[in-house]
């Protein structure tokens, strides 16, 4: 318990009622991993706040005291390839894995975050319940509409819950599939009263999340977060952060942002600006003008995310003053081509004078991210890539360059796109040309960006594969392996990672709508120049 004795408190919670709904609110990792996520605070604040709800937290190495029997089970999800640790923690408390086994004795068991927002699928037949879209408007209308039919039976509380806006009872569609092996055919409601789409809630108030715990525990030790902006207005192709979260919003400076930093800075003195694209924010510069101030002359600083052009000597030079040694910003690539694919509006002059004023306001390293393997990109993008690089080094302080694989994600405008297996090559040919030129070069690992879009695309038919990896011991080749068994029983791994998707075929979350409709996702997959299947749209 002394782990949680150390936080501190930053609202005020509930004492629970007699009959209080006793909730179980996971997360899907160890303590200090959830504990920094701002979506997991929020949401268990959320819970706690109310009177009507005895919430209990659970994380994979530490618990408080759980209830014996308990109503609700809810998870955060915000990296797909926890799905492990939820299977054991329901296991370790008697539950079954899959929704169909549940009976009156077990927990309705629920889940949101960034995953299952996006695409849930994969996971349809483990949750009972999914919450798609911001909590400040699906958390307290899901508790209310709970405590209606808090007595009546499962099938009849799922049926009441699937009448909120933004929730999601995957038991209640029926998928059916072209054969064992191919796409999807149609997705429907079981019933004429369940809605045939499920839409993505959207918070549009002006006052963004903050921190409501802050612990020597967290893996940004004793940070107190405060979300600057959601959502990113350049809307990059690929970009799930920005596309899945729009429209962009930006947090009051006066009435959300100064108050907020304030009350945090009682408790400690880091102070974390999270967002997509924190120097958006159309009043950065006031919000730094505020953090200069004289009597915050001790505050450490960090930012989330900076965007390459608006780096400028000043900025360089108070992140200096607060404590950051290096910046990081994703160029993406460093061929103009592939940055007008993904539609980064970026011009390479723009990434050298963001090196040129990170080293003159002081910054010892500037991380740079990119990616492999885009819609579009040719062996002339690397060369490009790795000839930015070598003239950065020279401009800039000491280099970094991350690299991922271009990864498909639900509900932008790439999702159509598999992942190009030649991406693998351009990874080590990248680091053949970097490392010799002393570029820290650290590329991601290809073949779990592959893993990560079998889940980005998935389907329901991947419950018994996943359910077999963490059988056959969660290894890149467990994967392999379970494909094998089910043989026939659903798709190749290619169909789901490598393929380009028919624009009309219908995808595994064609029931549940993002911020924009498909046909506005075509538009801008159309405007990017890249042909999809010979040029078919
Ligand atoms: S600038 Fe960054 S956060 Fe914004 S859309 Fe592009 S990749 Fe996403």
């Amino acid at each position: 318990m002394t782990v949680f004795a150390d936080e501190r408190l930053l609202f005020e919670p509930a004492a629970p009622e007699r009959d209080a709904v006793p909730l179980i609110f996971a997360f899907p990792n160890d303590y200090t991993v959830g504990i920094t996520s701002l979506g997991y605070q929020v949401v268990w604040a959320t819970f706690a706040s109310r009177s009507d709800v005895d919430v209990s937290r659970l994380f994979t190495d530490i618990a408080e005291p759980l209830p014996s029997n308990p109503e609700l089970m809810g998870f955060s999800v915000s990296w797909e390839l926890d799905y492990v640790n939820i299977f054991k923690l329901l296991e370790q408390l008697g539950i079954p894995l899959r929704s169909c086994d549940r009976t009156p004795a077990h927990p309705l068991v629920f889940g949101g975050g960034p995953v299952l927002t996006g695409n849930p699928e994969p996971f349809a037949d483990f949750f009972d319940i999914i919450l798609a879209g911001d909590g400040e408007v699906v958390l307290n209308p899901f508790l209310d509409a709970y405590q209606e039919v808090r007595d009546q039976t499962r099938s009849a509380q799922l049926k009441r819950l699937a009448q909120v806006p933004g929730i999601y009872i995957p038991s209640l569609y029926h998928v059916t599939y072209r054969d064992a092996e191919g796409a999807i055919e149609s997705i429907t409601p079981i019933d004429p009263d369940i809605p045939a789409i499920v839409a993505k809630q959207t918070y549009r108030g002006n006052t963004l999340s903050q921190s409501t715990v802050v612990t020597q525990h967290a893996a940004w030790e004793n940070i107190f977060m405060v979300e600057v902006v959601r959502s990113c207005p350049e809307m990059c192709r690929f970009c799930l952060a920005s596309y899945l979260a729009l429209p962009f919003r930006a947090a009051s400076l006066e009435e959300s942002l100064m108050p907020a930093i304030a009350q945090g800075l009682t408790v400690t003195n880091r102070v974390g600006l999270l967002g997509a694209s924190v120097t958006q924010h159309p009043e950065f510069e006031a919000l730094l003008t505020y953090l200069n101030q004289p009597k915050y002359d001790d505050i450490r600083l960090s930012i989330a995310s900076v965007r390459t052009n608006t780096v400028t000597e000043a900025l360089a030079r108070s992140l200096t003053q607060r404590g950051t040694k290096s910046l990081t910003i994703a160029i993406e690539s460093g061929s103009e081509k592939v940055r007008q694919i993904v539609n980064k509006k970026l011009t390479n002059d723009e990434i050298r004078q963001a090196a040129t004023h990170a080293k003159a306001g002081g910054l010892k390293g500037l991380k740079l991210y990119g990616m492999a393997g885009v819609p579009g990109e040719d062996l002339s993008d690397l060369e490009a890539t790795a000839k930015l690089l070598i003239e950065l080094k020279r401009l800039g302080p000491r280099l970094t360059f991350g690299c991922s694989t271009f990864v498909p994600k639900a509900h932008t405008p790439f999702q159509w796109f598999g992942v190009n297996p030649e991406a693998e090559k351009r990874l080590s040919q990248l680091q053949k040309q970097l490392r010799p030129q002393g570029i820290e070069f650290r590329p991601e690992s290809y073949s779990w960006s592959v893993i990560q879009t079998l889940i980005s695309r998935g389907d329901r038919r991947l419950a018994p594969l996943l359910e077999l990896v963490r059988d056959y011991g969660d290894s890149l080749g467990s994967y392999k392996r379970a494909f094998k068994t089910l043989r026939r029983q659903l798709p190749p791994l290619d169909y789901y990672v490598h393929q380009n998707w028919a624009i009309d075929q219908v995808l595994p979350w064609h029931h549940l709508q993002g911020p924009l409709p498909d046909e506005t996702l075509k538009k801008h997959l159309f405007n990017s120049g890249v042909t999809l299947n010979g040029g078919q749209y």
